[in-house]
């Protein structure tokens, strides 16, 4: 854990974090209004088809000259395996927007990437398939920040997934936190979750992500795929 703790401790995240007033962790009240950090925020949504509970890493809520802002923050420590050649892949333009100081910001909607061939993806592919796995749960964040704290009803949210190793910021699109995208997929998720108990309904999905794979040993079609994909010599 040091080497991700000391990303951390290098990281604009921690800039920002460290440059607001600290809420204390536990019994704290929820945000008000005022600029602060608020950790390890629970929060529980009543929604039609049941009831979400989630933890925020970090809320991180300042006021500029534009208004309110707020930004929720999850750390993830899933290794970002990638190709560090300098052999750039083609990436189209709108995919990852306005690449700036090691931050990127994703749509998911653009058309699917090239399946990669016997090769680590680069680092914005890597990301892309890393980020698109937290959609939906960053969706879930953004829909309860919205709906539990009505005072910050005008404010724009903004959600920042800080990968730490290597220590690379994504943001989602604007427009996958809009507020009715939101209540749409999550609403979705839940739906899906409650008629698919049949693992029928959980077909193997093999990505660059099954690299990544909790579960890679006992999946015999993510070891296949990743056998197919990536040669020996790319092994890290
Ligand atoms: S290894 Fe198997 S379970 Fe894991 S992501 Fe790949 S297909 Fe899914």
């Amino acid at each position: 854990m040091l080497p991700l703790a000391k990303n951390y401790l290098e990281s604009d995240v921690f800039k920002r974090v460290e440059a607001v007033p600290k809420i204390a962790e536990h019994y704290s009240p929820r945000p008000a209004g005022a600029d602060g950090l608020w950790s390890e925020l629970s929060f529980r949504l009543r929604r039609r088809l049941g009831v979400l509970n989630g933890i925020i890493d970090k809320l991180l809520i300042t006021h500029t000259d534009a208004g309110a802002e707020i930004e929720i923050i999850d750390f993830k420590t899933n290794r970002i395996v990638y190709d560090k050649s300098d052999v750039p892949r083609e990436l189209p333009a709108p995919r990852i927007r306005a690449p700036k100081g090691g931050q990127f910001a994703l749509n998911f909607e653009d058309e699917p990437l090239p399946k990669p061939v016997n090769r680590h993806p680069s680092l914005q592919e890597a990301l892309k398939t890393a980020a698109e796995d937290y959609q939906l749960q960053m969706q879930a964040y953004a829909l309860a920040v919205r709906e539990l704290l009505p005072s910050f009803a005008g404010a724009t949210v903004r959600v920042t997934l800080h990968f730490l190793d290597p220590n690379v910021e994504v943001h989602l699109a604007d427009e996958l936190l809009e507020p009715a995208r939101c209540e749409q997929a999550v609403d979705e998720g839940m739906q899906r979750t409650i008629f698919s108990s049949d693992p029928a309904n959980f077909p193997v999905k093999t990505a660059p992500h099954c690299r990544m794979c909790n579960f890679l040993s006992v999946c015999e079609a993510g070891k296949k795929w990743v056998q197919e994909n990536w040669s020996t010599d790319d092994a890290d």
